[in-house]
């Protein structure tokens, strides 16, 4: 489960790619995810096919008067009064509800009604060259097909409706006879047959494309995840502790902000290991960074693995006292786990040590708080270790001159 495409994972996608489907329909998880990826692009290039087709059709006109001067006027009517601004308002529809249906019906009605203005207009003319609009027909199917490349049942659904009225235009014009109508007319439905494969190949590898494309990104998150998280406790690492203060202390320059942090370092750890064996260490270690992670979770803290059996949990706008008291939450939580750690004496449980310091950031960097965490840290263990370092009392509620120097 990532950002960028929740409910999905990449075995998901595996699995429709190996499937060899010939279906244009992904499982309604993908299926969403495919249309919010494409909705916005599609939307654009439906205005932009619209504009462009609007100019390119009203640019006909002078074929108009050309081959059709006995029926110009309706051509202009047909053109400029009914196709150009209803293809606007169509435009503004897709724009403005951003559907996937609601554009590809669109889309459809426009190629339908681009085939139907001229064709109808041409059964009542006298002109001889009244033959050559039938090829504007083939035109608006290659441009819905291969240009506007509608959805596979939108093109199927257009240019049926496109070739009907072809078909049934051309009857009723009296241009043909028997052998050439259906000359012609097989010429059409052929036509049509090869584009509608092209509008399901493109498709099918606009499908795939995006498949490919969303599986890599899955797996740059799980990269990045994995990179970013210690494989023992869950807990971040290193790595990503220099790239959250980064850029934690790259928003601080426009305005300064107090950091603090909680340095805490599990007692007697190496008895642990040496009394029941690593594997046990390392269960230990996971249930104390869970404790960690929990409170840190609800406090807006960020809880790093920094050493062996160290952790950093970094507290941004924190004040010293608040961070004090999440450590003594984390004190809590490892009391109420209550790992057991009898090589110190009988009902011992595994404590740890806190030390808390923060800074104002930017003028303080990291490695200052660090430093001064890593003071009251010692500072704690010399104090009898299972405490927080400073005491309680050592802190005023809002005593941020004390930064650094009252965790030394
Ligand atoms: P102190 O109370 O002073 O912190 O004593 P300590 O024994 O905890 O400190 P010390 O630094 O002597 O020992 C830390 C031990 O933590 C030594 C090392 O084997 C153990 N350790 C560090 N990382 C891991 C780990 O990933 N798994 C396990 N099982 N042990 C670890
Ligand atoms: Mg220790
Ligand atoms: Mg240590």
């Amino acid at each position: 489960m990532t950002s960028c495409a929740p409910g999905i994972s990449s075995e998901d996608i595996d699995r429709q790619l190996g499937s060899g489907s010939f279906r244009l329909a992904f499982p309604p998880a993908l299926e969403r995810a495919f249309e919010r990826e494409t909705v916005d692009e599609r939307t654009r290039m439906f205005v932009i096919c619209g504009i462009i087709a609007v100019i390119l059709y009203d640019i006909f006109l002078i074929t108009d008067y050309v081959t059709l001067n006995d029926r110009f006027t309706e051509m202009v009517i047909a053109r400029l009064g009914i196709f150009t601004p209803s293809l606007i308002v169509m435009m503004l529809v897709a724009h403005r509800f951003r559907s996937t249906h609601v554009r590809e019906l669109l889309a459809s009605m426009g190629g339908v009604l681009c085939v139907i203005l001229p064709m109808t207009v041409m059964i009542f003319s006298q002109s001889p060259d009244r033959l050559s609009y039938q090829y504007g027909s083939l035109l608006a199917i290659m441009f819905s097909s291969i240009i506007q490349r509608l959805r596979f049942n939108y093109a199927a659904l257009s240019l049926t409706a496109m070739l009907v009225i072809q078909m049934v235009t051309t009857a009723l014009s009296g241009i043909f006879t028997r052998d050439t109508y259906i000359a012609n007319a097989l010429f059409f439905i052929i036509g049509s047959i090869l584009l509608l494969m092209a509008a399901y190949f493109l498709e099918r590898s606009e499908r795939r494309s995006f498949l490919f494309n969303l599986r890599s990104r899955l797996l740059h998150d799980r990269l990045m995840q994995i990179a970013r998280i210690d494989a023992l406790t869950g807990l971040y690492n290193r790595r990503h502790l220099e790239e959250s203060a980064d850029a934690l202390w790259h928003r601080t320059e426009a305005a300064p902000q107090v950091v603090t942090a909680i340095l805490l370092d599990v007692d007697h750890f190496k008895a642990f290991n040496d009394a029941y064996g690593h594997t046990e260490g390392d269960a230990c270690l996971r249930r104390v960074c869970e404790a960690v992670a929990d409170v840190a979770r609800t406090q807006s803290g960020l809880a790093f693995r920094y050493g062996g059996e160290e952790m950093l949990v970094l507290l941004p706008g924190k004040a010293l006292h608040e961070a004090r008291a999440v450590a003594e939450d984390i004190r809590r939580a490892l009391r109420a786990a209550a790992i057991p750690h009898p090589i110190l004496g009988n009902g011992r449980i595994v404590t740890a040590s806190f030390g808390v310091a923060g800074v104002v950031a930017p003028q303080a960097p990291l490695s200052t708080l660090i430093e001064a965490a890593d003071t009251a840290l010692y500072a704690a263990k010399r104090a009898g270790r299972d405490c927080i370092w400073p005491p309680n009392g050592a802190l005023a509620a809002d005593d941020f001159a004390g930064f650094v120097a009252a965790s030394a």
